[in-house]
């Protein structure tokens, strides 16, 4: 998503551009294979002083301008309705503090809004958030581990087809030159000052000099930037997540996510696609080095059998309409890595994973390194790199 976005707003601003991807087609990873989920910062409730909110609430504000440019039609069709937010008796934060913590980002994000004169997916006035009675809240979950349920103004978007049209996008612009298969592992800084890129595979030998590199390699960047000697600015973790994607007739299904700590997630979307996850059955892989742990992550047919019906099973017990999907036949097991600064577990309110605020870029003449942090935030980060470098 970072990628492509930075090529396509290259590309605008009359910039030539190389693209390069180490898998056989672009967009394969995170950014296919995620929730969608729109930030304005209700999921991290655990972070009272809102500085994640308030840094992922424009990047939220710009995502669907952004993206509906790139790809030429509106977003609405993409979105999921009715988002519920479910409190878990084992969240890290209790229902009241959650409903003082929601009701301050929603003002948060209705200000910002104001101020900017931008849209959001949604229907950002305040009052939209609000504490579900216990006949709605029944509607929802049967499970007793929900104490509150919340109606929220945070949308999610279903991530595979803006990601086919955004690589439809790119692949059609002449300005963006496309290297897949093309594995980067180092990058040199020559003495004119000039930047070359060590890849392997596919055309890498061909690449030459670049007057600007943008490492937007996500899960492959610390590795990257540290050939320059560039490291993560704080403790780190690579968490490969694996949930489940598919379509087809779920109108009972809820729009739910169970909050604050390792649970899990329904999503429907207006285009008819679902996803589904529950976190303890899809967190596959975790690691602290500068490369993920790739060996972990590995899917395999028995694999994805395993954390299909592991989930399902999971998430029924919250969510029982879930069990009408669980025999559709389109139901497949994908993942994505998730970078981050911060480590721990998502049951320890002290983990500094509930905070998602330390993101940003690396500049060094001419090496931007930029943290996506989030899907939601990546069009709005593409366009701040290309401002950087062409000055517009
Ligand atoms: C299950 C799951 C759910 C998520 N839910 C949400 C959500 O609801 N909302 C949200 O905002 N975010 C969510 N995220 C996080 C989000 O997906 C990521 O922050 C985002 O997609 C990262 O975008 P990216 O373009 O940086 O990375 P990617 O989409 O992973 O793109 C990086 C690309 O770089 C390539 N690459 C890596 N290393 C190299 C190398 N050395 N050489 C060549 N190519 C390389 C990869 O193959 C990949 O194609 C979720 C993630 C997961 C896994």
């Amino acid at each position: 998503m970072l990628g492509v976005c930075t090529a396509l707003e290259l590309a605008r601003r009359g910039q030539g551009v190389t693209l390069i991807e180490g898998c056989s087609d672009l967009m394969q990873g995170a950014s296919r294979w995620n929730e969608g989920k729109i930030h304005l910062g209700y999921l991290y409730a655990a972070d009272t002083e809102l500085s994640t909110a308030e840094r992922l609430i424009p990047g939220a504000l710009a995502f669907a301008p952004l993206v509906e440019r790139h790809i030429g039609r509106a977003l609405d069709d993409f979105c999921t309705t009715d988002d519920a937010f479910m409190l878990h008796r084992q969240s890290v934060v209790d229902a009241d503090a959650f409903a003082l913590y929601a009701g301050r980002v929603a003002r948060m994000a209705s200000e910002v809004a104001a101020r900017r004169g931008e849209r959001y997916l949604s229907d950002l006035s305040p009052g939209f958030v609000r504490r579900l009675s216990s006949s709605e809240l029944a509607q929802i979950t049967c499970s007793d581990q929900v104490v509150a349920g919340f109606r929220m103004n945070e949308v999610s978007v279903s991530t595979v087809p803006i990601a086919d049209l955004l690589v439809a996008a790119v692949r059609s612009d002449p300005r963006v030159q496309v290297y897949v298969n093309t594995w980067v592992e180092s990058i040199r800084r020559g003495d004119n000052g000039r930047m070359e890129i060590n890849a392997r595979g596919g055309s890498g030998g061909e690449l030459g000099e670049f007057d600007v590199v943008v490492n937007a390699l996500w899960e492959g960047r610390p590795a990257v930037d540290a050939t320059l000697g560039i490291m993560p600015e704080a403790a780190w973790s690579h968490r490969f997540r694996a949930a489940i994607f598919g379509c087809g007739d779920a109108a009972e299904m809820p729009s739910a996510v169970l909050v604050t700590g390792p649970f899990g997630d329904v999503k429907r979307y207006r285009d008819g696609r679902i996803y589904l996850s529950w976190y303890p059955v899809g967190l596959l892989a975790e690691g602290h080095e500068l490369e993920p742990p790739r060996q972990d992550a590995r899917l395999s047919p028995e694999r994805n059998a395993q954390i299909q019906s592991e989930a399902i099973a999971a998430l029924t017990a919250y969510f029982p309409a879930v069990a009408a999907v669980a025999a559709n036949p389109s139901l497949e097991v994908h993942g994505g890595w998730v970078y981050a600064i911060g480590q721990g577990s998502l049951a320890d309110r002290a983990s500094t994973l509930h905070r998602r605020d330390r993101f940003g870029m690396t500049v060094d003449r001419g090496y931007i390194s930029v943290d996506t942090a989030k899907y939601s935030i990546a069009p709005w980060l593409a366009e701040r790199t290309a401002r950087l470098i062409v000055g517009w």
